[in-house]
């Protein structure tokens, strides 16, 4: 029998979780290397499951790819925690909620125009329901630390090594190959090495000259303490989406990707903290218990980088935005495509190689 594929994964966020799920699951032998179990940006996220407005089709359809994969991956791990509760949306005009009806329900996306009453019904405790509002019963929210380290766990079941506390320095390489990480744990030796390392990537890349065009804006989310049920889904309301977590918090930025909250985030957080209780009936009670200011992993282009280095033999890399809905489809995609050697035509759009 041949030997597995000795394969080091640097990062233990969604990407890298979902990476070692899908390469362990597959038989090969997985070291997974990270400072953080869980992430840096992950834990900071809204966690929106989702294919929404504003993207071009390919990018759509890989997003709608990727949500199919949570439905698999909960079905391989029943116990990752997505959840199905749809969303209810008009942060937009009503033209563009028009455009993104036809565009987006001529693409397959399951969403369809509400009214005041049926707003009222899906979430009573909003203080300000709109008149109209589009209803997206098809997306979903995972809490994403918890997704994470079920992904990891079920890798470590499966044989992979959790090397968690350790510092990745640099990319070790035989002329164009690339041979494994210098970490403060020491050298390791890969047949191939994985990038997963989000903001982190692209200092690890340019130790091998690999540069990774990614940008780091700031995105500010507050989180109550948790408290009763009174939200069924994602609301995205102008200028403040929010949901409730698994545990119970409300939690919400002006935006789901967060803002930046400039340099009185104390400050900022208070505001936004106030906006959602304005927004909730009787939410007087409801107290902010701490705010997350996470910096985003976002290629230059906003689409994702995910494969293969063409440059470099033996190393592939995975970073992005939207990494929370994404990871299933990344996990499965580059598990399949450094096992078989056989390049994946979905990941084709994301290559680092668009950038030249
Ligand atoms: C405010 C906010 C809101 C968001 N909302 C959404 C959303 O609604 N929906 C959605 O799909 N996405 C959303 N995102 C994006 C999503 O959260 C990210 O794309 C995703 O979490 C990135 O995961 P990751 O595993 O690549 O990175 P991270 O979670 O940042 O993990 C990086 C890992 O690499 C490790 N690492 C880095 N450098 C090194 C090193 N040198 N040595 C060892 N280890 C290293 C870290 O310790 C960590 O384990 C949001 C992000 C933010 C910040």
């Amino acid at each position: 029998m041949a030997k597995p594929k000795n394969v080091v994964v640097v990062g233990a966020g969604i990407i890298g979780a979902s990476i070692a799920w899908h390469l362990a699951r597959q038989g090969a032998a997985v070291t997974v290397v990270a400072e953080k179990s869980g992430g840096v940006a992950t834990p900071a996220s809204f966690a929106w499951i989702n294919a929404s407005w504003g993207n071009p089709e390919f990018y759509f359809r890989f997003r709608r790819y990727a949500m199919e994969g949570w439905q698999r991956l909960a079905k391989e791990l029943p116990d990752i925690g997505v959840n199905w509760c749809g969303s209810i949306c008009w942060d937009m005009s009503l033209e563009d909620m028009e455009t993104y009806t036809t565009q987006y329900g001529r693409w397959g996306y399951g969403i369809r125009r509400i009214n005041r009453d049926d707003v009222a019904a899906l979430e009573p405790y909003l203080s300000q329901v709109p008149a109209i509002a589009l209803r997206i019963a098809e997306e979903g929210v995972v809490e994403p630390v918890a997704a994470a380290q079920r992904m990891l766990a079920g890798a470590q079941a499966r044989g992979a090594r959790l090397l968690y506390g350790a510092n990745a320095q640099g990319l070790l390489q035989e002329g164009n190959r690339i041979t494994g990480v210098a970490t403060t744990f020491g050298a390791l030796q890969a047949d191939h090495v994985v990038l997963a390392a989000g903001a982190g990537a692209a200092v690890l890349a340019k130790t091998a000259g690999v540069t990774l065009p990614v940008e780091t804006p700031p995105g500010l989310i507050v989180h109550s303490r948790p408290t009763e049920k009174r939200l069924n889904g994602l609301v995205l309301a102008p200028e403040l989406h929010m949901r409730q977590t698994a545990e119970g918090r409300i939690i919400a930025g002006a935006d789901f990707g967060g803002r930046d909250p400039g340099e009185d985030q104390q400050a900022a957080a208070d505001r936004l903290f106030t906006k959602l209780r304005t927004m909730l009936k009787g939410a007087d009670d409801l107290a902010l218990d701490f705010f997350t200011v996470g910096y985003r992993p976002t290629p230059k282009d906003g689409f994702p980088i995910i494969g293969k280095a063409e440059t470099h033999e033996g190393l592939s890399v995975a970073v992005m935005h939207s990494g929370v809905t994404l990871a299933p489809a990344v996990g499965l995609l580059l598990s399949r495509e450094i096992l078989s050697d056989k390049p994946e035509e979905r990941l084709t759009p994301f290559r680092l190689s668009r950038f030249g």
